[in-house]
């Protein structure tokens, strides 16, 4: 019986388990050096927090692999042998397999800092960082400060966390505002004013030059390459980005860039192995998206696609539209299509804030066609199915401000900002467009 191999038991690892169980009886075996069961990753930060426990971050009982017949291994693997179709584990076990999946996700980046192996440093990725930061900082006696370094989702998810401890927070961030890579200047205010308002010491422009260690070889203060300062702190979380976790590929015949390179079938340049998840670069960017994208749903989306293959149905990968959504603090954030940073040359921005400072669309179309190409939102949750639709179909920004009652969730956005939003945009672009009223139906029975 053909033996498939996992490395890595995350979301594409074990999606591709699940769907290679559905669709054939191969024997299937997932390796992972970090935890028995597959965990959500993205509730890292809710156990911390309070809201739950470890347990419930695991969506399958632990009978579910038995009665799937998908053997687990704890294990770190270290080398791959592709001639001999072995992978070899640190205590120099070794495994065979006819077709392996390496799905070994991402690492926190480390930039080669003074001190950033200290005790009390850590980045926000693994379990075991989660276990660090709970031993370093429980409480805010223990931990009389923290300083993160690195702003992003999960600079701001520690953040977030530390902060629900009342553990005082210093947040070193590079650029001169927060994401501001990513995210329109607008928006990127409008976070640095969250992050302020709940009492972060955000820190814009600076960067972390090193890290000193007390008498017992745990951190105990920071420098600020600019300034000089040095800031006294218990713990320090390195959050400026994450890496595909592929050391153990590097001296291998696998092609490797910064991930494993893939084709769109999601195959290695060595028959039978293959590359899925946050590890996985694709030798040519799919449309606008980046070769890695480290987001739980395309992590899921390669997993059934590769099992697809595996069993005989090769197939390429198509991720479809862009979107994302993520929490910066209380302010909930959502992405469809392309909304970059600075606009391009044949692109025209409309944008509206609500009064409050902590609601805003910023919609980015083109100025000629007027063809929608992506809208941000802030602390308003618009629909997934709507902007995916206007998207394949190539509709206009008139057609989606139109539609708005069909694009947002929340019932009472329509009565209180729609209009305004819809009049704002005709005093701009001197037009006429009048809302529809919610057409959900007539839109989506089809
Ligand atoms: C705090 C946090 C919050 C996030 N929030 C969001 C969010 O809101 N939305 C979103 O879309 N994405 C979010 N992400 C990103 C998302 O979690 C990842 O994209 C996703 O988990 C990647 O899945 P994966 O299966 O590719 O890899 P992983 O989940 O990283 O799983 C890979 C597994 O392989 C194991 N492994 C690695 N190397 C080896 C080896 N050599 N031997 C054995 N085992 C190995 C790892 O330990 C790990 O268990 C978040 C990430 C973090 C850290």
């Amino acid at each position: 019986m053909e033996h498939v191999v996992i490395i890595g038991n995350g979301i594409s690892g074990v999606t591709a388990a699940r769907h290679i169980r559905k669709l054939s009886d191969k024997k299937i075996t997932i390796v992972s050096g970090e935890t028995d069961y597959f965990f959500s990753r993205t509730a890292l930060m809710y156990i911390y927090m309070g809201h739950m426990k470890f347990e419930h971050t695991q969506p399958y009982e632990s009978w579910f692999w038995k009665k799937n017949r998908i053997e687990l291994k704890k294990g770190f693997v270290t080398k791959v042998h592709t001639t001999e179709k072995e992978i070899e584990f640190t205590n120099g076990e070794k495994l065979s397999f006819d077709k392996l999946i390496i799905a070994t996700g991402s690492k926190p980046n480390k930039f080669g800092w003074p001190g950033q192996d200290l005790k009390g440093v850590m980045g926000m990725y693994h379990k075991q960082d989660l276990d660090s930061l709970e031993k370093y900082a429980p409480d805010n006696k223990t931990c009389k400060r923290a300083v993160i370094v690195g702003g992003g989702l999960i600079g701001i998810e520690l953040a977030e966390m530390l902060h629900s401890r009342n553990i005082p927070v210093t947040f070193l961030v590079r650029e001169n505002s927060f994401w501001n890579g990513v995210l329109p200047a607008q928006e990127s205010a409008m976070i640095n004013r969250e992050i302020l308002e709940n009492h972060i010491d955000l820190r814009l422009g600076v960067n972390l030059k090193e890290i000193k260690a007390d008498a017992n070889g745990k951190a105990k203060s920071v420098v600020i390459a600019e300034t000089g300062e040095e800031i006294a702190c218990d713990v320090v979380g390195l959050t400026a980005g994450v890496s595909p976790n592929i050391d153990f590929i590097k001296d291998t015949d696998i092609e490797t860039g910064r991930g494993a390179k893939v084709n769109r079938f999601l195959e290695t340049n060595i028959k039978d192995i293959y590359a899925i998840g946050d590890c996985a670069e694709q030798h040519e960017a799919i449309g606008q998206r980046r070769p890695i994208e480290a987001v739980w749903y395309t992590g899921r989306m390669m997993g059934e696609t590769v099992a697809q293959t595996i069993c005989g149905n090769r197939i390429e990968y198509k991720p479809g539209h862009w979107f994302n959504s993520a929490k910066f603090i209380d302010i909930e954030y959502q992405t469809y299509g392309w909304v970059w940073a600075q606009p391009k040359d044949n692109e025209a921005r409309f944008y509206w804030e609500h009064e409050s400072g902590k609601k805003c669309i910023h919609i980015n179309y083109d100025k000629k066609s007027k063809e929608f190409i992506g809208i941000n939102t802030f602390g308003i949750r618009m629909r997934h199915e709507f902007f995916d639709k206007v998207l394949t179909e190539k509709r206009t920004v008139e057609y989606v401000l139109e539609h708005l009652a069909d694009a947002n969730f929340d019932p009472e956005f329509y009565k209180l900002h729609e209009p305004e939003i819809v009049a704002k945009f005709n005093k701009e672009n001197n037009t006429n467009i009048q809302l529809k009223k919610k057409s959900w139906k007539r839109i989506f029975s089809v």
